[in-house]
């Protein structure tokens, strides 16, 4: 119980779970949460490969009951927590005239709703505590993308909740911050390769192509930014969109 814990949340894959291993490595306990706890079974081992600690909590981020549940089993099993990465995401891509009301809803659904709920979970303990890091992920597709109303429009709204969250929760010794990712590979890109119809690594080279230090991002990547917001020594950083693309794009 002596060592911070930390939340991540969709950390079954991806940059969630680049981000659960390397805050283990920062040597905190992660609860390594995600829709499907079984799903999030292979971060909890990777967690303890580098010899860290971690559990696997199943939770949908946009349902409220099972956000509560999950808070409380994390406080439970591993301590109250004080760090929260607010990661889970999903993409539903349509052009604006074909994208249905479900697609719009379910996106800002776990992307908006989901970190809110997270957030006001377990803001309490970070407070109690007087000290506490959130990390948002946000995207370059903040700045608008073709295809992207839904998810572009959700990631912006990060950026705002973001700021708020760090004039509102400041003085209690909680800093907020937002990392905004450009192209990382991942299941969530290779998947927007698939339905665009484009071979994966074509995809990836065309993209590298188009990035300043010419090649495309890595879970790593993001898990190192996240790492320096969440470090004791980043106390006085709060409120800041850090673009972690591989070149400026804001
Ligand atoms: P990913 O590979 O698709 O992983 C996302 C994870 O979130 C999945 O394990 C997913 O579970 C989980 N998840 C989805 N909905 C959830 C919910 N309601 N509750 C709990 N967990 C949920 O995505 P990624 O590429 O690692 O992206 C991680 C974050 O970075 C996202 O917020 C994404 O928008 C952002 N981002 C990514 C990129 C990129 O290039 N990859 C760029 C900018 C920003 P299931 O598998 O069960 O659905």
């Amino acid at each position: 119980m002596s060592s911070r814990v930390a939340i991540v949340t969709g950390a079954a894959r991806g940059l969630g779970s680049a981000t659960a291993v390397r805050l283990a490595q920062d040597g905190l306990a992660v609860a390594v949460l995600d829709l499907d706890e079984a799903s999030a079974k292979a971060t909890v081992d990777a967690v303890a490969g580098v010899g860290g600690s971690a559990v696997a909590v199943g939770a949908d981020v946009s349902d409220p009951a099972a956000v509560e549940a999950a808070v409380a089993r994390v406080t439970e099993e591993l301590g109250a927590p004080t760090v929260l990465v607010n990661n889970a995401g999903i993409t539903r891509d349509n052009l604006l005239f074909k994208m249905s009301e479900s697609d719009w809803d379910a996106v800002l659904g776990v992307h908006l709703r989901g970190s809110f709920l997270m957030t006001k979970a377990v803001q309490k303990h970070m407070v109690a505590a007087g000290w506490g890091r959130i990390v948002n992920l946000s995207s370059t597709s903040a700045l608008g993308n073709r295809g992207q109303a839904n998810y572009s429009t959700a990631k912006a709204g990060l950026q705002g909740f973001t700021k708020t969250l760090a004039i509102e929760l400041g003085r209690f010794g909680v800093t907020a911050n937002c990392i905004a990712p450009g192209f990382i590979a991942s299941d969530m890109t290779r998947a927007t390769a698939e339905r665009i119809g484009q071979d994966w690594e074509a995809y990836v080279a065309q993209r590298a192509a188009a990035i300043p230090v010419a090649r495309a991002g890595e879970p790593e990547d993001i898990a190192n930014a996240v790492s320096f917001f969440v470090d004791e020594r980043a106390g006085f950083v709060s409120g800041q969109v850090l673009y972690v693309a591989g070149g400026p794009r804001a």
